[in-house]
């Protein structure tokens, strides 16, 4: 039995606290931290069983040492936003417990795209004996998962990954971000970096696309964009050419964020009003919907998977790998949407592999560096099944 403590009461923080929850087999001790308690609150609330809820500024890694020798935990799960993840690792490797986290981390005033900062802490999680594993929430998450599953048991040599990511759900508004707007907003309209013959390559946000064929969803417009896994698909998956990842947009979506984008609302770049300087995504964030909040209305299906060719005992081979997840299945089962619960599931299941010691190697490591075996023989059982078309 061990101690879990999360950090992050959004959308997220919601799924891990109720699939904690379900596996108290495992986790002796849950402690649900954020900035603002009341919201840990009304998550513990509607959970059965005690859960130890705290206010915790995660920007200060002294705040969460502090807050990991009170909860005694034994693994963090840090589903907050990614300008805290360098704190909270800087906190675990102190304090000498495994880390978790679902998103690469990122600087407030500037896009990062690197993940250089996080693997700097490798040689100090291996001098303290504990793992982390970085960016598992589905994408990036689980489709690394697939890349490394992938390679040890249906290819010889992987050429191409197209990671394609599709959300054909609709709530009642006209316009909402899947996660928090701020990162998810920055992340579409940021300029595209793909491997492609084997390099990496710039091209602007939104231009190139693609129609694909997602299994229960049909045909869809996707858009190539930049994303974390690419970075490190491309680096772990040996002698790979092309790692790219696409998303779909409907028109209605790309008209509103086009219309945003081009009168500076979607800018990280302060600017004055009336003496004070107003940064124009935050302030755009205070006015869209809190994507927690849509999980009643959030109706449809998911899919998110891996287009992956290459060769198999010399000929050519083409599998799609993926899973189809319904919002009001996720709804039913923990009160949220399905990006939040694709997202947070396999987050658990990670801190799970860890204590478990099937994921135990000390350092920090992004999902494909570890043995995939052990992750796809329980993602099913955390609410996430994968199929493989063999195309
Ligand atoms: P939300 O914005 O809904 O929640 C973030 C939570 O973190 C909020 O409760 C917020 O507190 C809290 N928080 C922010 N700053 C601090 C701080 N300094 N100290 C303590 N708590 C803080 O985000 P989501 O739940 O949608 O996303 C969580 C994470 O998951 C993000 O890193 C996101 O990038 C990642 N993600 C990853 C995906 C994947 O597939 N890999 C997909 C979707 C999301 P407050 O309520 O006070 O604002």
């Amino acid at each position: 039995m061990a101690n879990v403590l999360i950090i992050g009461a959004g959308g997220v923080g919601h799924v891990v606290a109720h699939k904690c929850a379900q596996h108290r087999d495992l986790f002796h001790t849950i402690c649900l931290a954020s900035r603002t308690i009341e919201k840990c609150r009304a998550i513990a609330k509607g959970i059965g069983g005690p859960l130890q809820i705290e206010a915790v500024d995660a920007d200060r890694s002294d705040a969460v040492s502090a807050l990991i020798r009170r909860c005694d935990a034994d693994v963090l799960i840090n589903v907050a936003t990614p300008y805290q993840n360098l704190a909270v690792m800087e906190a675990c490797v102190q304090t000498g417990i495994h880390y978790v986290d679902t998103s690469l981390d990122d600087e407030r005033d500037w896009v990062k795209y690197d993940y250089s900062d996080q693997w700097a802490f490798h040689p100090r999680f291996q001098k303290a004996g504990t793992t982390g594993v970085l960016s598992i929430g589905f994408d990036p998450g689980v489709v690394n998962v697939y890349c490394a599953w992938a390679q040890k048991h249906l290819f010889d040599q992987i050429d191409t990954i197209d990671m394609i990511d599709c959300n054909a759900g609709n709530t009642n508004r006209k316009f909402a971000t899947n996660f928090d707007p701020e990162t998810n907003l920055r992340e579409i309209l940021a300029d595209v970096i793909a491997y492609e013959d084997g390099a990496f390559r710039t091209s602007p946000a939104l231009e190139t696309r693609r129609t694909f064929h997602f299994p229960g969803i049909g045909a869809r417009e996707t858009y190539l964009m930049t994303h974390e896994e690419v970075l490190t698909v491309a680096r772990f998956i040996p002698g790979v050419r092309n790692v790219r990842f696409w998303m779909a947009f409907n028109d209605e979506y790309l008209r509103h964020l086009r219309v945003l984008r081009d009168i500076g609302l979607t800018s990280i770049e302060p600017v004055l009003h009336e003496g004070h300087p107003v940064v124009p995504i935050k302030f755009l964030k205070c006015l869209l919907p809190n994507p927690a909040d849509l999980a009643s209305e959030s109706q449809g299906i998911t899919c998110i998977g891996c287009l992956i060719e290459g060769r198999k005992d010399d000929r050519p081979r083409k599998v799609f790998v993926y899973n189809n997840c319904r919002h009001e299945d996720c709804f039913r089962e923990v009160g949220s949407q399905a990006i939040s619960y694709t997202t947070g599931a396999p987050a658990v299941l990670a801190a799970r592999l860890v204590l478990s010691g099937a994921w135990s190697e000390p350092g920090v490591y992004n999902p494909e560096q570890l043995d995939p075996d052990p992750f796809m023989e329980e993602i099913g059982n955390m609410g996430l099944p994968w199929k493989v078309n063999e195309l």
